[in-house]
């Protein structure tokens, strides 16, 4: 099939790449001229184990592009994809400019009939505003329908070409068919909802994820007042089939671009239905305050935090991505800065994504043992292997005081026997 891919990022260079992986003809369109050019000369703009490799082979197999030019890319495809941003506004409702713009720009571009799809995660509604607005543009006859898109950055081509499921939104034959004959070589569980369950059904998996993490989070905070491990907790209760192992790590939180902004939107989109989703509303608080267990217990080892040589491991919402979108190395880092703290940092990817994003006086260093060295305390954020390979004894030799502050309970109790660390987690008894 012929196809077009809008949105050159996360989402729709992967799967742009893995469709021209299933034989299909890609052109993948960006407005961002530098990014084109970088894939055209072979570099990949994201860091996304397994892509590059098959950037590579499609490419030089001819049934992969990459253009500025839309027009001509919606020309010689039958389905166009949109897949640009959705971020947040400040209300929190997410920002429907980048998908008004790209229907509008498609609109114009018709020159007979194609299946617009979303893949863009958007409220409800938002298939027939883009309706509407490729109306206004052209008169060729064209078809509209929701696929929203799953994937996690990290496993992100792992995801795509194998999908728990996929969701087609659409009320019309011929898009049905087109796109189950599009996406059968991926899963047989395809699923065909109306748009508007379609455009939910992201929304609400997105919702329930999140609202686990800040649930097992929550039983973490408990466990550590009564004695409890809370991944003991959390294995005997993912055992049972109704709850499941997936989502329950205790930890600093959930970050990246996809939760905090789609919990934020599905409250708002609630909200405008005059309804108040007071469970979601309390995830995202308890998302928010867990950021900051970790200061508390900095304080409480530390005192004043003034002066203090704090190292921090890991930028990135997430290990395996450079993503650093709404991660919660920003609050934290900005919080020790505030209480006058000298904060040496390291990321093994995402320290020039952090640093362009971040205003304040870090010192970014080369390696892991550079920002833990002679430190007063070191704090993981993110549970990259680079880290949990690391044996706390090495990281004891490179502290100037003892103190491990580990957000992602990366380490057990065998690992840390034989050290003389004052070493604390999320939801766990003291273990040293
Ligand atoms: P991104 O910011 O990485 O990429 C969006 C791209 O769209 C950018 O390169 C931007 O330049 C381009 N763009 C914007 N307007 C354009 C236009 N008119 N023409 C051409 N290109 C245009 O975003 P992303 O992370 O890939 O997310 C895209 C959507 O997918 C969002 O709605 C997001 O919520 C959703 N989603 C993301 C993930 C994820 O893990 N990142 C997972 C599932 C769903």
């Amino acid at each position: 099939m012929r196809l077009t891919v809008i949105g050159t990022g996360y989402v729709g260079l992967v799967s742009g790449v893995c469709f021209s992986e299933l034989g299909n003809d890609v052109v993948c369109v960006d407005k961002v001229s530098a990014k084109i050019d970088m894939l055209n000369k072979g570099r990949i703009p994201i860091f996304e184990p397994g892509l590059e490799e098959l950037v590579q082979k499609n490419k030089n197999e001819g049934r992969l592009r990459f253009t500025t030019d839309l027009t001509g890319a919606v020309h010689d495809s039958d389905i166009i994809f949109i897949a640009v941003g959705t971020p947040s506004l400040p209300s929190g409702e997410a920002n429907l400019s980048f998908i008004e713009q790209a229907a509008e720009e498609i609109g114009r571009s018709m020159n007979g009939f194609k299946v617009v799809v979303t893949k863009s995660t958007v409220p409800v509604g938002t298939n027939e505003k883009i309706r509407n607005i490729i109306q206004q543009h052209t008169t060729c006859l064209f078809e509209v329908a929701s696929v929203p898109e799953f994937l996690r950055e990290g496993t992100a081509v792992q995801d795509t070409l194998y999908p728990d499921r996929i969701i087609i939104g659409t009320s019309n034959d011929t898009a049905r068919k087109w796109l189950t004959k599009l996406h059968t070589p991926l899963t047989d569980n395809i699923i065909v909802t109306d748009i508007r369950s379609a455009e939910m059904i992201k929304y609400a998996s997105n919702a329930f994820l999140a609202t686990k993490i800040s649930f097992i989070n929550e039983i973490a905070n408990i466990c550590e007042k009564v004695g409890a491990d809370v991944t003991q907790v959390a294995f005997g209760m993912g055992s049972d089939k109704r709850i499941g192992p997936s989502f329950l790590n205790a930890g600093i939180g959930y970050g990246g671009s996809c939760f905090p902004k789609d919990t934020q939107a599905l409250i708002q989109i609630a909200g405008q239905m005059d309804y108040d989703f007071k469970l979601l509303k309390s995830v995202v608080e308890v998302n928010r305050d867990q950021r900051f267990n970790m200061l508390r217990k900095l304080e409480a080892i530390l005192g004043d935090l003034r002066s203090k040589t704090i190292a921090i491991w890991g930028l990135a919402f997430k290990p395996e991505t450079d993503d650093v979108r709404d991660a919660p190395a920003f609050e934290i880092i900005s919080a020790l800065l505030r209480k006058g703290a000298v904060v040496r940092a390291y990321d093994p990817i995402a320290a020039d994504n952090f640093k362009n994003h971040f205003q304040g006086a870090v010192e970014y260093c080369v390696s892991a043992q550079k920002a833990a060295w002679h430190a007063d305390a070191l704090c993981i954020l993110t549970e990259w292997k680079e880290f949990c390979d690391t044996s706390p004894s090495v990281i004891q030799s490179w502290l100037k005081q003892p103190n491990l502050i580990d957000g992602r309970n990366i380490y057990s109790e065998e690992d840390l026997a034989g050290t003389e660390l004052n070493y604390y987690s999320i939801g766990r008894p003291n273990m040293n």
